[in-house]
């Protein structure tokens, strides 16, 4: 496996495969883990998450240079990312025994009813590379604090990082084989879905690797939770704060690079704030400083791969000969690296790549709309529904678009953002299930019921 730094498109590190017997080491090691793993007092598993995230913190300048090296996210941005992962761990080893305390039931008189919450076994998590240490804890500290055991297919860009949390584990004292990682590619993912010993599988990612590996795990009636991706609505009214709405949405499309399933993707905005949000969205846009990753002051580094940049761009040349107009950016840059400038379209013709397709980069599309029935029916015109984001002084509609639009989340006046104390997940194409929070704990546990008469 190389890795190609997308700041200068040098390999910079090389690391060697898994082979088939490694991996059937692995998943042999997982399995005799969760054994004792499963049994230890909860109290214990929480202990070592909160150590977890002390190492994160200790560790956050090294690991934060990994993600930039590795995959091009701005320097801040990535020390950001591993504090974020730090407070996951701080909110599970908090909260996991309250989430995870029996549940009693109604029940006739002199019988005793409860649900208790038991773990899996091993769960494969295939993760991605946009955000590689924050997917991978987002699934660690709930699911190996329920009891369960890990084993991250991470993606092949970013093994650095995979091998990096492999580590934040194993130095916070947890066993080595509660959290290993699998250097395999994704033509291999269907043999350990596949495999008696994994018990689940979880997945962030296109629609394309989410219908492999569900298709697999249907197959072998395992549990799957999918997080795919998104073409997020960002709805505003005229009654919004639009200057506020013009620098929120610049950063919700454009901050890491534009590569975030819950960026917002499609501006749609109503008639009579419409010149003006579109004069401020595309000075806050302009603003951003494009460049070298491990610079402080940058605000958008690469693409994190030159495959990655030329699809996004190849959507911006289709729209914009389908009639689109580009008002700024458009075209990569004449540097090394895979570098794309942040860039707004309008008049998007209906149908075309920006209109239809996710558009994972730093490239937003603005829609003009006469009013908020206009406005709803844009938004939900998609097949994604992962988030949505609307902008109005009026919180009766802020609550009523809440209702109205097709998503797993809709935040009012506020930028999608993923949080440890809320579910997050999809509907539709996006995909199913719910991570973080009480909900997310508990994609992944037999939920026992006790009655004893
Ligand atoms: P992929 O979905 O291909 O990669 C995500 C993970 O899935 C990686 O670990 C990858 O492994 C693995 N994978 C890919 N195909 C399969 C398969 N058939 N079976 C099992 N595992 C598989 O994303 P890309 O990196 O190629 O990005 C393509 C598009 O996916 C983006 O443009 C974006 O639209 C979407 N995406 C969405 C993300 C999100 O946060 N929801 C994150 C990343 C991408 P490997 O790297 O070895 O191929």
């Amino acid at each position: 496996m190389d890795v190609i730094d997308p700041a200068t498109d040098e390999v910079i590190e090389s690391y060697e495969e898994h082979s088939p017997s490694n991996v059937d080491e692995m998943l042999g090691a997982a399995t005799t883990a969760f054994e004792t793993w499963s049994r230890r007092p909860l109290a214990e598993r929480e202990r070592l998450l909160a150590s977890a995230g002390e190492v994160l913190r200790e560790n956050a300048g090294e690991y934060a240079e990994t993600m930039t090296r590795e995959m091009g996210k701005p320097i801040t941005q990535a020390e950001a990312e591993v504090e974020k992962c730090a407070r996951v761990c701080d909110h599970y080893a908090e909260y996991a025994s309250a989430y995870l305390e029996p549940e009693h039931h109604p029940s006739p008189p002199g019988t005793a009813v409860k649900t208790v919450h038991e773990p899996l076994g091993p769960v494969l998590a295939v993760m991605p590379w946009n955000f590689p240490f924050w997917q991978v804890f987002r699934f660690a500290a709930p699911y190996l604090t329920a009891g369960n055991v890990g084993l991250l297919k991470h993606a092949s860009n970013v093994p650095g990082c995979a091998l990096a949390i492999e580590e934040v584990f194993r130095e916070a004292g947890y066993p080595e084989e509660v959290f290993q990682s699998l250097l395999i590619p994704s033509d291999r993912v269907e043999d350990v879905v596949a495999d008696d010993r994994a018990a689940a599988a979880t997945l962030t990612g296109s629609e394309a690797a989410g219908r492999a590996v569900a298709a697999t795990a249907g197959e072998n009636l395992k549990k799957t939770v999918l997080e795919l991706g998104g073409s997020d609505p960002f709805v505003v009214f005229a009654d919004a704060d639009v200057e506020a709405a013009a620098t929120t949405g610049a950063w919700a499309r454009n901050q890491n690079g534009g590569q975030s399933c819950i960026a917002a993707k499609r501006f749609v905005v109503v008639a009579d704030a419409y010149d003006e949000f579109l004069d401020r969205f595309v000075e806050g846009v302009e603003s951003l400083a494009v460049g070298d990753p491990t610079d402080p002051e940058t605000d958008v580094g690469p693409q994190a791969r030159k495959d990655l940049l030329d699809e996004v761009h190849e959507q911006v040349r289709d729209s914009v000969e389908a009639g689109a107009t580009l008002v700024t950016g458009g075209e990569p840059l004449d540097r090394e690296g895979t570098y794309y400038p942040p860039t707004v379209l309008t008049d998007i013709p209906a149908g075309c790549p920006v209109d239809t397709e996710e558009v994972f980069g730093p490239v937003a599309t603005v829609y003009r709309v006469a009013d908020e029935a206009a406005a709803v029916e844009k938004a939900n015109d998609t097949e994604f529904g992962l988030g949505a984001s609307v902008w109005t002084t009026d919180r009766e509609r802020g609550e009523r678009l809440a209702g109205d639009i097709d998503a797993g989340c809709v935040y009012v006046n506020e930028l999608v953002k993923s949080d440890p104390r809320v579910p997050f997940g999809g509907v539709g194409v996006s995909g199913y299930g719910r991570e973080l929070s009480e909900a997310g704990i508990k994609e992944f546990v037999n939920r026992k019921t006790v009655w004893v008469a």
